[in-house]
């Protein structure tokens, strides 16, 4: 475990926004976070926990320990002529991973290539793309619970998954140390949705292998969400708004146009991009913040936004969708504050 006090924050999220941490603390293996507790205790009530930041607005300065988790280790637990049984380490990078397994021909999650973070944030908001979500192939993790001050092991079931959500995203106390996923060693790949078919005939790919789907999920990703390395932003900042069936049959009679999808409970999921984008927020510029131009959900920090400037131009979005479209989209990105 390293200590920093004071620490700066830019490099601590990919929006880039500025800012310091009170305390800033390295958590290198699993056994840092008891000798942790045993410090502070029971001062636990402001900790953040944090992975790379790529899901992350820090509106202010943060007046707390950020708990950076750099836990390492890929371990298989399991093998069988069918599948096998991976424990990852909340540190490892959540695309490192997905190139292992790729190299490795264990099928699972190659539709999540390219995905920015770490494996410890995967299961905070069950990652998402390409019609793969990590809950896909989770079958359990370790966290610790730091109200609590225990180690705890939960199932699928116990972690609640949902669409960009879970237990951990809404209790917002645990430290997840390493996470299980199952992966299949049978050829069984998902290329129906988005461009991934058009992108594997454009290649001339007719009886694709596991790495040409990773590879094409890449040129996709790559030629329509911006590199957080040159330009700040945290992937999608809004969600897709989940509505009961005939609040959307009445927007859909109004709005003929408006994406949906079928969502869980008989509920329909709707586009944030397009209400965004209806609003006429695609691409405008609002000082050093704005929306991305090739994707509505996207806010980018030009460079020297501040995270108040970006934090309010998600509110002023928030409200144009509601003024407009009575519905309410809420961030996919976790703001914190002080
Ligand atoms: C360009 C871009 C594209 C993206 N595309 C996608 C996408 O396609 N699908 C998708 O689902 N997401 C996407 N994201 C969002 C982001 O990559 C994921 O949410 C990722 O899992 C965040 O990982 P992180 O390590 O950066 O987490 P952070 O941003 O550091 O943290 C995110 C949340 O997880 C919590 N957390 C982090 N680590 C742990 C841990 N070990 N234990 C407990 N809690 C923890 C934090 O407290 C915070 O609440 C994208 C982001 C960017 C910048």
């Amino acid at each position: 475990m390293i200590i920093y006090e004071q620490t700066q924050l830019n490099t601590y999220n990919t929006f880039g926004v500025a800012g310091t941490a009170k305390q800033l603390i390295i958590i290198e293996s699993a056994t840092d976070v008891p000798e942790l507790l045993d410090r502070t205790n029971p001062d636990i009530a402001n900790f953040f926990v944090l992975g790379c930041g790529s899901n992350v607005l820090f509106v202010d300065n943060f007046d707390g320990r950020l708990l950076h988790i750099k836990i390492p280790g890929i371990t298989i637990i399991e093998d069988s002529k069918d599948d096998v049984v991976l424990n990852v380490g909340a540190g490892v990078l959540w695309n490192d991973l997905v190139n292992y397994c790729v190299d490795q021909n264990w099928y699972g999650i190659e539709n999540l290539a390219l995905i920015p973070g770490t494996v410890g944030a995967a299961p905070v908001q069950n990652i998402g793309a390409y019609g793969t979500e990590l809950s896909d192939v989770f079958t359990s993790l370790e966290a610790w619970d730091l109200s609590a001050g225990k180690s705890e092991n939960f199932d699928k079931k116990q972690s609640r998954f949902e669409y960009r959500s879970s237990i951990f995203k809404s209790h917002n106390k645990h430290l997840i140390t390493s996470i299980n996923i199952r992966l299949s060693k049978h050829h069984s790949l998902n290329t129906s949705y988005g461009a991934i078919e058009t992108v594997l005939a454009e290649k001339g790919i007719m009886n694709p292998t596991l790495a040409d789907v990773r590879d094409s999920v890449v040129t996709i990703r790559q030629s329509k969400l911006p590199d957080p390395n040159k330009i700040g932003n945290a992937g999608s900042f809004f969600k897709n708004p989940i509505l009961e069936t005939r609040f959307s049959e009445e927007l859909r009679k109004k709005h003929p146009k408006l994406p949906f999808y079928p969502a869980e409970d008989g509920k329909v999921k709707i586009s944030a991009a397009w209400l965004i984008d209806q609003c006429g927020w695609k691409g405008k510029r609002i000082g050093n913040c704005g929306v991305y131009e090739k994707h509505a959900l996207i806010l980018v920090n030009y460079g020297g936004a501040t995270g108040r400037d970006i934090y309010n131009l998600s509110k002023n979005i928030q409200s144009s969708v509601l003024d407009k479209f009575c519905v309410e989209i809420l961030p996919e990105v976790n703001i914190i504050k002080g």
